[in-house]
């Protein structure tokens, strides 16, 4: 059963998966400032992963009959300074998310709310991932520095983005 508690939880997660999109655009944006199109590329495709996860938990919500309840997206307000800057923030960004996504996830075991449960588990699995992607770009970039910078630009141009694949 699905209680008020896990469906206001639910639609806060809406919102920091919106934000997320938000905050990655912004991203893009400051490598398209600086001509870094690869980095942007990566960044902007992360947005749209971002969107995908806010229209799962809409669509789980929509399935069981919950209110969906879209709040104002707040503002990216990080500035970025470095070309690493980005990178780090979204580790950083991302271990915030997981840790959201935990916390839902004791709710709904609180609350036996299995089939929210079920619907957590996808993103628990998919959180593993978004940190160690987060991860593996400050790696590489450490590795390279400045000069690779060309080439860690053309492999992120390569990234296309593929929606999830979640069926509820
Ligand atoms: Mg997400």
């Amino acid at each position: 059963m699905l209680t008020k508690k896990v469906e206001k939880l639910l639609n806060e997660q809406i919102n920091k998966e919106l934000f997320s999109a938000y905050l990655y655009l912004d991203m893009a944006n400051f490598y398209a400032d600086k001509n870094l199109d690869g980095f942007a590329n990566w960044f902007t495709v992360q947005a749209k992963e971002e969107v995908s996860h806010a229209n799962i938990f809409m669509d789980y919500m929509k399935e069981i009959g919950a209110k969906v309840v879209l709040e104002a997206i707040a503002k990216p307000e990080v500035e970025f300074k470095e070309l690493k800057d980005p990178l780090v923030e979204a580790l950083k960004h991302e271990q915030f998310v997981t840790a959201s996504i935990h916390n839902l996830m004791e709710a709904a075991i609180e609350d036996k709310d299995y089939r929210t449960k079920m619907i957590l588990d996808w993103f628990v699995k998919e959180q593993i991932e978004e940190e160690a992607n987060a991860d593996e770009l400050i790696n590489h970039f450490d590795m390279i520095g400045s000069k690779g910078i060309y080439m860690m630009n053309k492999d992120l141009l390569a990234r296309v983005f593929e929606e999830p694949t979640f069926t509820i």
